[in-house]
């Protein structure tokens, strides 16, 4: 892991509404950024209200580089507990 670079795999979304961990649901590309979207897996938060948008800088987005081919739910879609490595 570098220093100047991010990993959104470091990151914990939490919702400040049920206070639980919010899962990553989305990629997709703005302009220079790539936009992650984490969204509550319960019945508590409607995740059209609670949705949280994480957006990173691509050239310091190290998960998107070391994962070409994810696209958010393809090759990674298992993951969404925000905690297995793979
Ligand atoms: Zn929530």
């Amino acid at each position: 892991m570098s220093d100047t670079g991010m990993n959104i795999r470091n990151l914990s979304i939490k919702c400040g509404s049920c206070n639980t961990y919010q899962t990553l649901s989305g990629f997709a590309r703005r302009d220079e950024f790539n936009v992650y979207t984490y969204e509550c897996e319960n019945d508590r938060c409607d995740p059209a209200v609670t949705r949280t948008l994480v957006e990173v800088h691509r050239e310091l987005d190290e998960f998107a580089q070391r994962d070409v081919n994810w696209r958010g739910g393809g090759v990674h879609g298992a993951w969404g507990d925000g905690e297995s490595p793979e």
